[in-house]
């Protein structure tokens, strides 16, 4: 039973409090890291091929580079702590901080007990897009990953190239272990160039065409020593469907750029949280 009580309209009417006003966090120097970026050098790099994910490390203190290749495709990325692989990025207490979708300026964050900026959105060539009228934006943290146990859920049907399949492979392949073996250390990811919101009318996640382009890139600087792990969705640009060969879809390219010697400034990796983890014991 719902009954609307009274003062329905006025309770409706109060506006929204942040619940986490970014103000008071340390704030990154986006001037300097823009411009660290701008005289980078490559460094080593690495494709995710259609339909497969692909791994790099990015060193502390260097950038990593997604890129559009050959035709629109929307990218699944995992990152992890490259020594320490249990910290792992968290993209819902991300979204808490920043909003649905990342943008230049915003930090992707590490899994408690961690908790401190793993990265650094620097550069964002679809910048330009916004939020449209339906309340789509790029690169979000609302989605988790495309699946084959959602998808089996669905359909019934048995589908291996699913971002979380791929994840798992490649993090297998990296790690000597089974994709079964570690797929628990697969986690929810950032949509990189995907093109997300939720419905406005029934709140349904939705997706549409990514507006990216081939040499559409995504820049983030690895506050601390990463292991990138990126699937090239099998959603290809996501206009449709996902969870199939259907799709058309096409590479992503991944690559370090390295920045001149002293460009960093007083820059420093960022300790793990001061939280004494004793929970009031
Ligand atoms: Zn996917």
């Amino acid at each position: 039973m719902t009954q609307e009580p009274d003062n329905a309209e006025a309770v409706r009417s109060l506006p929204p409090v942040i619940c986490y006003p970014p103000e008071t966090l340390p704030q990154p120097d986006i001037a300097g890291l823009q411009a660290a970026l701008a005289g980078a050098m490559q460094g080593e790099a690495t494709v995710a091929p259609p339909r497969e994910a692909a791994v790099l490390r990015v060193p502390a203190g260097s950038f990593f580079q997604i890129t559009s290749v050959d035709g629109p495709q929307v990218g699944d990325l995992n990152l992890f702590h490259a020594n320490d692989l249990q910290e792992r990025f968290y993209s819902g207490k991300t979204r808490a901080l920043h909003g649905t979708h990342v943008d230049v300026g915003d930090r992707l964050w590490s899994c408690f007990p961690y908790l401190r900026p793993m990265a650094t959105v620097v550069q964002d060539s679809l910048a330009w897009y916004g939020l449209d009228e339906f309340g789509g934006g790029v690169h979000d943290v609302i989605g988790t990953r495309c699946d084959p146990y959602t998808h089996n859920a669905l359909s019934g049907g048995q589908y291996h190239h699913c971002c979380h399949s791929n994840l798992s492979r490649a993090l297998a392949d990296y790690t000597g272990q089974t994709p079964a073996g570690v797929e628990g250390m697969v986690h929810d990811v950032l949509n990189v160039f995907m093109c997300t919101g939720f419905t406005r009318d029934t709140g349904q996640y939705f997706m549409k065409a990514s507006p990216v382009r081939p040499g559409d890139t995504l820049t983030l600087f690895a506050e601390i020593d990463l292991l990138a792990v990126l699937s090239a969705c099998p959603g290809g640009d996501c206009s449709a469907e996902h969870s199939s060969d259907a799709a058309a879809c096409y590479p992503l390219g991944m690559s370090v750029l390295t920045p001149r010697p002293g460009a960093l400034g007083a820059w420093q990796s960022p300790p793990i949280n001061g939280y004494d983890r004793t929970h009031g014991a």
